[in-house]
């Protein structure tokens, strides 16, 4: 089911006082957003610590509150606009004692809710109102009168009223002009980490698997980067499926290279990658394996250099031919890309 902007009634948020907790990306965007559509700022309040996110906010006119207890405490609703791994600490610490048993708390992500690791009340409203957008593009889309993709959905209904809010959030945020999607927390989740986990990491295997067998047959550094990403073909391709279709944009290509494509890929065996993939979704997503192990890592990701493993994937990862080759080119044609 797809909702537009007249299956929510805005009327619903008359009166609430509604706080932002976070004012980063999707924070910023989703603020000035729901302002615009009419919402009082005196009924706005940004929760942040005080720092440069802070004094944002303050600049453009917000209230601002550093004493988390102290909005959660206003709250009608709460969006919860923080990053993902550090919403348990700080909502269930600092948030859930303080909020009104009827609050509405609003999650961008539905990773915390599937995973249930946020303390909420039965009496509350847990909706999902999550753009798939980046939060500069929830802003610039907003301000040009368009929508954006979103999902929607309602998670728990304390007050019977939880998926009329979700609509008319939705609305207020500019996400039901170009229609959002009904979804869930668990579907989002699957989709995004299944992406994450299966999908994108074939394609950077892929990618490097490539770039090496077409380096040892005597292709250039260049040449192969500018071939396979550094030209943008790629970025086009995926827009031209946005635009024409995932098969249809091939049309575009030339008659050797749509009858490659076509060819190719049916003749390829999907079964390891489905099996492999069917393994992804059911033993690291869905039965919250790889959620449990990632947060026994999560404390280290603040750690500075080698201690933080993140940095330890991304040097693994640039020692491959396809990081240093691409390493090299930068350098040498750093005029050119400077351009
Ligand atoms: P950001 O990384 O931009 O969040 C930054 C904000 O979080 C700042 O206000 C920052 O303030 C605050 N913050 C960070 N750490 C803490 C902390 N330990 N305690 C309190 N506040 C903290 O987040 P996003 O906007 O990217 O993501 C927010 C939500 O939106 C997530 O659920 C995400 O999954 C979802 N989402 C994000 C999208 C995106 O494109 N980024 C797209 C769709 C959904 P300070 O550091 O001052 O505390």
């Amino acid at each position: 089911k797809i909702y537009y902007d007249s299956d929510a009634n805005l009327d619903l948020l008359k009166d609430k006082t509604i706080v932002f907790l976070g004012f980063g990306n999707q924070g910023a965007a989703q603020a000035q957003n729901l302002r615009d559509s009419g919402i009082p700022n005196e009924k706005i309040v940004v929760a942040n610590r005080p720092d440069h996110y802070a004094e944002d906010a303050k600049s453009k006119g917000f209230n601002v509150e550093h004493d988390f207890a102290k909005a959660a405490k206003q709250a009608d609703i709460i969006f919860l606009l923080i990053p993902d791994q550090v919403q348990p600490r700080v909502f269930n610490n600092e948030i859930a004692p303080n909020l009104k048993d009827d609050a509405c708390i609003v999650v961008a992500s539905g990773y915390n809710v599937f995973y249930k690791l946020l303390n909420f009340k039965p009496s509350q409203d847990i909706v999902m109102v999550a753009p798939r957008m980046i939060g500069s593009s929830v802003r610039s889309l907003y301000v040009k009168g368009k929508g954006f993709p979103c999902f929607v959905s309602s998670e728990q209904d304390g007050t019977g009223k939880a998926l009329e809010l979700a609509l008319a959030l939705s609305r207020a945020i500019g996400a039901t002009k170009a229609g959002a999607i009904a979804s869930s927390a668990r579907e989002e989740t699957a989709m995004d980490l299944f992406a994450e986990q299966a999908l994108w990491p074939n394609i950077i295997m892929l990618f490097r698997e490539a770039f090496s067998v077409l380096k040892e047959a005597g292709c250039s550094d260049e040449a192969l980067c500018y071939e396979m990403w550094m030209s943008k073909e790629p970025a086009e391709i995926f827009e031209r499926a946005a635009e024409d279709g995932f098969i249809r944009q091939l049309k575009h290509h030339s008659t050797v290279s749509q009858y490659g494509q076509l060819n190719g890929a049916l003749n390829l065996d999907g079964s390891a990658a489905r099996a492999h993939f069917k393994d992804i979704l059911y033993n690291q997503v869905l039965n919250a394996k790889f959620q449990q192990e990632f947060s026994k890592i999560e404390d280290d990701l603040e750690k500075e250099g080698d201690a933080n493993p993140l940095e330890i994937l991304y040097q693994k990862s640039e020692a491959s031919e396809l990081g240093q080759a691409e390493k090299r080119v930068r350098a040498r044609l750093a005029g050119l890309l400077a351009q």
